[in-house]
């Protein structure tokens, strides 16, 4: 999570709402891809933080599969992140800070866990959510 607060900071920089996000190999520990906002940055609807992670992460494996994988993401992933992690097959998703408004793993609604699917990712969230959530409050605050 401390690498994925590191991606946010990198978002803000370039005038994206802070949100970072990092794919660890199965064994946990190793680092696959990182990722940041950038849709202001390349003018893509779909630069999220978790998109651009879950693409690297696929290419510097080889292929689209990320079984076994953990994706890191400092804010509760939105509807479109949420269906790129069931696409991708991660095994986990870790978040830090709820998002009330938009979130799609547990507050608005839980695409990732939903039974309907035949591939459900382990949530665990809450990880350094004050650090993960003090970013996004300053960078709303100083706009
Ligand atoms: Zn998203």
């Amino acid at each position: 999570m401390r690498l994925a607060l590191v991606e946010a900071g990198r978002a803000a920089e370039g005038g994206d709402v802070p949100v970072g996000a990092v794919v660890l190999a199965p064994d946990g520990r190793t680092v696959l891809s990182a990722g940041h906002n950038e849709r202001e940055a390349t003018g893509d609807p779909t630069a999220h933080a978790e998109v651009l992670a879950i693409r690297r992460a696929a290419v510097a494996l080889g292929e689209w599969r990320l079984s076994g994988c953990t994706l890191v993401v400092t804010l509760e992933p939105c509807t479109m992140c949420a269906g790129a992690l069931v696409q991708s097959r991660v095994d986990r998703v870790v978040y830090g800070a709820r998002d009330d408004k938009a979130g799609a793993a547990g507050s608005l609604w839980d695409v990732v866990r939903d039974r309907r699917l035949n591939h459900r990712p382990e949530v665990i969230e809450g990880v350094l959510a004050d650090d993960c959530a003090r970013l996004l409050t300053d960078f709303f605050r100083d706009r």
